[in-house]
């Protein structure tokens, strides 16, 4: 029977926490750093050996200063936020990210490019209706799972 790897290793006394929930926990964490009042995403992205290669959360473009009212207009401001994928894609090349959980469900556009990063898992929190995600992962064969518990997810604000 194939491991399920969002299980953690019941092997070992001690609960030793799996890959996806560590990941998970990280991406929850990097969601506390977006500034978008309206849509908090984080998301982590681990190497093949499950070392982190780096955080990133929704945003505006690196160094940019949103002028006042900036975000007071959810509609007017959509355009210009970059998708915490497209954040994260910007810290590594195709191929060396095995692992990426993001605190939402990838958007159609997002997962085709972490296709063409060569993912191979992909973990989310909150579900994400208008996405074609899940068909995406079935065509190219990518692991998409939702994981809804998680050490310290009791502990941290939950943030949409
Ligand atoms: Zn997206």
């Amino acid at each position: 029977m194939e491991k399920d790897p969002t299980q953690p290793n019941t092997s070992e006394t001690k609960r030793r926490i799996s890959v996806p929930e560590y990941a998970m926990a990280l991406a929850h964490v990097a969601s506390l750093r977006s500034e978008d009042p309206f849509r908090q995403v984080g998301a982590v992205a681990l190497d093949h050996s499950n070392r982190v290669i780096g955080t990133a959360y929704n945003g505006l473009a690196p160094g940019f200063d949103a002028p006042d009212g900036f975000w007071d207009d959810r509609d007017a401001r959509r355009r210009f936020m970059l998708h915490a994928e497209v954040n994260l894609c910007s810290l590594f090349t195709r191929g060396s990210a095995r692992v990426v959980a993001i605190t939402t469900m990838p958007c159609t556009s997002c997962m085709q490019m972490l296709c063409a990063y060569s993912v191979e898992e992909i973990y989310f929190r909150d579900d994400y209706a208008a996405s074609e995600a899940d068909q995406i992962a079935e065509l190219y064969g990518v692991r998409l799972q939702q994981i809804t518990d998680y050490p310290y997810i009791s502990e941290l604000p939950i943030v949409h």
